[in-house]
């Protein structure tokens, strides 16, 4: 039962992990936080970006509920800062090494799931600007097709 319990937990975090991200990207860095956002819409000067700064704020996050889920009877919390840190795992490897080609990767996306995923995102790069953007997301990204034809819609009319 325990065992359930905490599996459950790891994996509803991991899943609700996407729509944290995707809610922050949508309604914080390309919102109030766009100037620490920006520096990620445009070419990197040097090994690191402001954008950063979210991991880093991601990451002391995830230890304060790490410690809260290490007090006796807060076993599946400790596990859903697991999913929430697997997530940020998975995000670093595939949007900053796939992606962003930021440290060596021995493959590349060219086709199915990850070819798609990085599509999407290089669709969400095609804007430099904090408005007029699409493909919030990341690990479930939407039909190609759509994110094209909503990038034309809102750069044919910026709101
Ligand atoms: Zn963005
Ligand atoms: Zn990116």
């Amino acid at each position: 039962m325990t065992i359930a319990v905490n599996a459950l937990a790891f994996l509803a975090a991991l899943l609700a992990m996407e729509g944290v991200a995707w809610a922050t990207h949508r309604f914080l860095m390309h919102g109030p936080c766009w100037s620490w956002h920006a520096s990620h819409h445009a070419p990197r000067r040097g090994g690191f970006e402001r954008n950063d700064l979210f991991g880093l704020v991601f990451a002391v996050l995830c230890t304060a509920i790490f410690w809260q889920g290490a007090q006796p009877g807060w076993a599946p919390l400790w596990w859903a800062a697991a999913g929430m840190s697997t997530y940020g795992i998975l995000y670093a490897l595939v949007h900053d090494g796939l992606v962003h080609r930021r440290f060596p990767l021995p493959f590349r996306a060219k086709r199915g799931y990850l070819a798609r995923l990085a599509e999407a995102h290089h669709l969400h790069h095609a804007t430099h600007a904090r408005e007029g953007a699409v493909s919030f997301g990341f690990l479930m990204p939407p039909d190609i097709a759509g994110l094209r034809r909503r990038l034309r819609e809102r750069q044919a009319s910026p709101r």
